[in-house]
């Protein structure tokens, strides 16, 4: 049983065909990914016949992100779905995005992975800086929230700022720190995504349950250009590979999306399934994994906590 779990959020990342045209994955150089995945990539023709990649060190299960409803996933839902269990598109009516509708964010807040976590008396951490200006924090950040920062705001867990980032307490959205540094006019020192990996490596050490949230994915997808994908995925290589080398050994790492995007740089979001990357202790539990409202029940129940209600049990 492990002691705890990291759930890493990257916005807009899903499993398309591995085509040199238009798939970044495929143009990329990503070594430690492949590493993970024993020398396969998260790309369509890589998963076997039950759209899995089982190798020594993690599982990758591509999970559906349409939800049964139509049209293109978005990223509010799809977050909801991804931190809940809950068919936020279902619930909502329709996908919807970038930022969590309002109907939607009461039941984000009740049932997301880090209140459930609190509530079976577990601790979580936020890992993210944000720019806040004093306590509480800017109710500016809270118009268009996104769906981590209100499940971070959920358990009291939205705490960390330049002060954290400044001191190696906390990673920023971007992983490394440059858009502080050149849009926020803040000092921060420099981090290589290495360095961030440990740092949120510490911060899961520190806590049962820790989420962290990275968008460029997303972005880079919406801006359409091959090279800036694929600086944005060589950056999360080496993100994912530092963070899961310092992974606390009692703990299970994920790493999964809301929707399809980066994957095909040709525009948009797409209805492509998502990856769910398992790694560390009790990875398994992540195997039968088959959409986004699979994700936080399985994490739930690798942490021994009850998470019977979500998921299977919402008709969605
Ligand atoms: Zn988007």
């Amino acid at each position: 049983m492990p002691q705890r779990a990291i759930l890493v959020f990257l916005d807009g990342v899903g499993i398309g065909e591995g085509d040199l045209a238009f798939n970044p994955f495929v143009v990329a150089h990503l070594p430690r990914i492949q590493a993970l995945l024993g020398g396969r990539l998260p790309i369509a023709e890589h998963l076997d016949a039950d759209r899995r990649i089982v190798s020594e060190r993690a599982v990758l299960v591509a999970a559906d992100a349409t939800l049964g409803v139509e049209g293109l996933p978005q990223s509010g839902t799809g977050q909801t779905t991804l931190l809940t269990g809950r068919n936020g598109a279902a619930e909502y009516g329709r996908h919807f995005g970038p930022w969590v509708p309002t109907p939607l964010r009461p039941m984000l807040a009740a049932e997301n992975l880090l209140r459930r976590a609190a509530d079976a008396g577990r601790t979580a951490a936020f890992a993210n800086a944000y720019p806040l200006s004093g306590a509480p924090a800017d109710p500016r950040i809270f118009r268009r929230p996104a769906g981590p920062m209100l499940a971070a705001q959920s358990v009291g867990a939205l705490t960390r700022g330049a002060a954290e980032l400044a001191e190696g307490r906390a990673v920023a959205s971007s992983i490394t720190n440059e858009r502080w540094r050149e849009h926020l006019g803040s000092d921060v020192p420099e981090v290589t995504p290495e360095e961030a990996a440990r740092t949120l490596a510490r911060i899961a050490a520190d806590a049962d349950v820790t989420l962290f949230a990275h968008y460029d994915t997303d972005y880079t997808g919406h801006r359409g250009a091959m090279d800036g994908a694929v600086a944005a995925l060589e950056r999360v290589d080496a993100f994912v590979g530092a963070l899961a080398d310092a992974l606390p050994a009692d703990a299970l790492l994920v790493i999964s999306s809301d929707h399809g995007n980066v994957e095909d740089v040709r525009g948009g979001h797409t209805i492509h399934p998502v990856p769910v990357l398992a790694v560390g202790t009790r990875r398994e539990q992540l195997m039968n994994v088959r959409s986004l409202m699979d994700v936080a029940l399985a994490m739930l129940q690798a942490l021994g906590i009850d998470g019977r209600g979500l998921s299977s049990d919402n008709g969605g």
